[in-house]
């Protein structure tokens, strides 16, 4: 069984994910740490975000030991990988890697941005989270204060925006719900009231 999570920044699709996974015992890929990855690497090397032939390089040579996620989980990070993201050929240069681990056998639990429309159209559940702005954003303020960052919360409602219109209006796999997404809008929920609706939307997929 593939499960394909899609949604905009701080929706709770990584909590969702993450929960789906250990609940239907499956592997579980958080693609956005690819993208934050692509982009620290490039901001190391001392090069530019949008340089695409630098980008590619840099996404065909990840490794392992990129993702620590203490490093890539920061504001700038998130917003560096939002830029790397919109580059198609650093799409491109992903897209193996995730189709490989999703179609491993017994399934996979993968969330992103263009899981169910790109990565894996035929996914047998495929889920929409959604949030409102202000919603995201206060979430998005407590995971950074819990990481010890600074927090200004109108500078996080600003990159949330941002974040939305770049990933939403991008040529290359836009934030955008597959046809056959079944949409969850977990503005007024709870982290467990989320998760639950998100098995009972599996459970009836499968
Ligand atoms: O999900 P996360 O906030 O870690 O993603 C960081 C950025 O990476 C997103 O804003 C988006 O631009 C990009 N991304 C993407 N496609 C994915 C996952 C993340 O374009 N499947």
């Amino acid at each position: 069984m593939i499960i394909a999570i899609d949604g905009p920044a701080a929706s709770g699709k990584g909590t969702i994910a993450r929960r789906l996974a250990a609940h239907f015992n499956l592997p579980h890929l958080d693609t956005g740490l690819l993208y934050r990855a692509t982009a620290r690497a490039l901001m190391e090397a001392g090069e530019r975000l949008d340089d695409e032939a630098c980008a590619v390089q840099a996404a065909r040579g990840l490794a392992l030991t990129d993702f620590d996620e203490d490093k890539l989980r920061g504001r700038e990070m998130g917003e560096a990988a939002s830029v790397v993201g919109a580059i198609p050929a650093v799409r491109a240069a992903l897209l193996d890697m995730q189709r490989s681990f999703a179609h491993r056998d017994g399934g996979a639990v993968l969330d992103g941005r263009d899981i169910g429309t790109v990565i894996c159209p035929d996914a047998s559940v495929k889920i929409f989270v959604t949030a409102n702005p202000e919603t995201r954003a206060n979430r998005r303020a407590l995971e950074l204060k819990g990481r010890g960052e600074k927090v200004d919360f109108a500078a996080v409602l600003d990159d949330i925006r941002k974040r939305d219109e770049r990933d939403s209006h991008r040529s290359s796999a836009p934030l955008v719900a597959a046809a056959d997404a079944i949409h969850l809008d977990t503005s007024h929920l709870d982290v467990e009231a989320a998760v639950k609706a998100a098995i009972t939307i599996a459970e009836s997929k499968r």
